[in-house]
């Protein structure tokens, strides 16, 4: 990987602000996944046995669709930011804005192509 000038990264913040996102992503599905594997075998089994079969399913895929897309795209975002190509929308090129990049550090789209995503517009 090129060495170059890590220091002055520009997007120090948002890099920051995807990581502990990442991170409470993650930590919320170990900790459903460790509950989901530690389930004990007395007590609480009475009660969870009719949905169990159901129910144990749930917990090992804790994560919701939307939290799943969500964590690949901050793994884009973070390949973007290797590339250097960070901040800029992937559909139009046009720059995002700092406020939005703000807001969802996360998002590949400048607003007006997010608007076009979310009617279904964009490919
Ligand atoms: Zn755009």
């Amino acid at each position: 990987m090129a060495k170059t000038k890590a220091k002055a990264n520009p997007y120090q913040q948002h890099e920051d602000a995807l990581r502990s996102k990442q991170r409470e992503l993650l930590d919320s599905y170990e900790r459903d996944k460790a509950a989901g594997n530690a389930l004990p075998d007395d007590g609480i089994q009475d009660l969870a046995d009719k949905a169990a079969s159901a129910y144990s399913k749930e917990l090992n895929f804790s994560l919701s669709d939307g939290e799943r897309n969500l964590l690949m795209l901050i793994d884009e975002a973070f390949n973007r930011m290797r590339e250097g190509s960070y901040g800029v929308c992937t559909n139009c090129g046009n720059e995002i804005g700092e406020k939005r990049l703000q807001a969802v550090p996360w998002t590949p789209f400048c607003i007006d192509c997010q608007e076009l995503q979310e009617k279904g517009l964009l490919s």
